[in-house]
């Protein structure tokens, strides 16, 4: 077994897990941010579970999810056998660890290839915001006395529908704020663009990609982002999510063209040219590497300081998966700068924000901005920051502080004096015509006879004046205590 120390979040983890899994048919969703290792808890919960006997699946749905948790289960001594497209399920079914290509385990059990004493007492469901889909909802049909464990980075789904559903407690160790406290991930920085999203339709709980391209596909937008790299990453190894494949070989060509060497990858390249791009990008041969949603969940990619959202999403997993690729640390790294054209920081608000997460369905916002938190921008280096800094997080600059304080001074004796006004003035009714001599004159210096006065030039009854007068007595300056300028 190879020497490997857990970190103090990761056994908490661990423990809490053991407490949420301690009853038959239980289930638990460990919430972990991305580079917080997942894959290192799972593998060792299940060097656990199977010291006691216990068998376990790993499930993801892609074969880099696959091969990685397989690695990292061989690395705590366990004995790993596969069920993926290419291999023959019955052969290694004897070993107590099952990494699953989710489709081909579906498969599997719907053509009676799993003997039923062969199910096992723990499933891991990597992803497990993907719960949801049915090739899942089979595997745990088959499989009902297990126990469950959703790994997942990001609680949210598209669809409204809470993990709830699937999942009885939650184990939530650590969140990304934390983990940059620690220095297990680096702190983002960010440089925001104007964005115009209205009337963009949607489709899939997401914006509409053809509406989104007609909007983004603009000379002026491609030179803008090519400028907010050049400004605050010069030189930086950036990735790049764009919004379809005609959109990134745009942005991909707005990058060469001003002299920044760019690659396009997606999910149609074929494999030895994917694996050659990323090496040369290792190597330093491009700068910026494009997508659409390639490289959202795992994929290996050479350290990176720069992640650009060329592109908007509703989703804030969408979001956290896109921003959070570039938190990993690595030496000579002091921060990522997230670069977004797409609105989305306004929209989710920061990466590190703190946020509730819930089992429970969420509860549908009024605006897309509503719990997220104000930001403003450095006048020194142009990056933006929480409105609660004062300083900036980016240049250390200091933010000026005295503007909002005057603003709510203002405000609160305008209220002040509005609610005290006799009913003639609060309601804005306007006197007809006023004695010069009271021009400018607060009403609530006017005498008897004055108030009078206004009555007769203003054609009021009889009898207006007294009321104004008893108001004035009741709640006037004097009434409160305070002394008429
Ligand atoms: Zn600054």
């Amino acid at each position: 077994v190879a020497n490997i120390v857990l970190r103090e979040y990761q056994l908490t983890a661990i423990a809490e897990l053991r407490t949420a899994l301690a009853a038959p048919a239980s289930s638990a969703v460990l919430v972990l941010p991305t580079g917080a290792g997942k894959t290192t808890v799972a593998a060792e919960l299940t060097r656990l579970m199977v010291a006691r006997g216990g068998t376990v699946w790993f499930v993801a749905h892609l074969q880099e999810l696959v091969s990685q948790a397989r690695a990292r289960m061989e690395a705590f001594g366990l004995s790993v056998g596969e069920i993926g497209p290419q291999k023959e399920v019955a052969r290694r079914l004897e070993r107590p660890v099952q990494c699953c290509m989710v489709q081909s385990l579906s498969v599997a059990l719907r053509t009676g290839q799993i003997p039923a004493h062969r199910l096992p007492t723990f499933i891991f469901f990597d992803e497990g915001h993907h719960t949801a889909a049915g090739t899942y909802q089979r595997v745990i049909d088959a499989a009902p006395l297990a126990r469950r464990i959703g790994l997942t980075a990001t609680p949210y789904r598209l669809d409204g529908k809470a993990l709830g559903e699937w999942y009885q407690a939650m184990v939530e160790p650590i969140t990304i704020g934390e983990l940059m406290d620690a220095g297990h991930l680096v702190r983002a920085h960010y440089a925001l663009a104007e964005v115009d999203l209205e009337g963009l339709g949607e489709r899939g709980g997401d914006y509409a990609a053809d509406q989104a391209f007609k909007k983004f596909n603009k000379r002026q937008l491609y030179a803008g982002t090519v400028t907010q790299y050049e400004n605050h990453a010069p030189g930086e190894k950036a990735i790049c999510f764009c919004i379809n494949v005609e959109h990134s070989l745009a942005t991909v060509q707005a990058f060469n063209e001003r002299g920044i060497a760019a690659a396009h990858l997606d999910g149609s390249t074929p494999l030895a040219q994917r694996k050659r791009v990323l090496e040369e990008f290792a190597a330093g041969r491009w700068q910026v590497l494009s997508n659409v949603a390639l490289f959202t969940e795992g994929f290996d990619l050479p350290n990176i300081s720069c992640v650009i959202l060329n592109r908007p999403t509703k989703s804030k997993a969408l979001y956290l998966q896109m921003g959070g690729r570039g938190l990993r640390p690595s030496p000579g790294k002091s921060r990522c700068l997230i670069i977004d054209m797409g609105g989305n920081v306004k929209a989710h608000s920061f990466l590190d924000t703190p946020a509730e997460h819930s089992l429970e369905p969420a509860k549908k916002k009024k605006g897309a901005t509503v719990g997220v938190r104000p930001m403003k921008m450095c006048k020194s280096c142009g990056l933006w920051d929480p409105i609660s800094f004062t300083a900036c997080g980016a240049c250390g600059a200091a933010y000026p502080i005295e503007v909002a304080k005057q603003e709510e001074v203002t405000f609160t004796v305008v209220t002040d004096t509005r609610q005290f006004l006799p009913p003639a003035v609060k309601k804005r009714q306007r006197f007809k015509a006023l004695p010069p001599e009271l021009e400018g004159v607060s009403p609530w210096q006017w005498t008897a006879e004055q108030w009078a006065q206004v009555r007769v030039l203003s054609g009021y009854k009889r009898g207006w004046e007294s009321h104004q007068l008893e108001w004035q007595k009741m709640h006037g300056p004097e009434a409160e205590g305070r002394v008429a300028a």
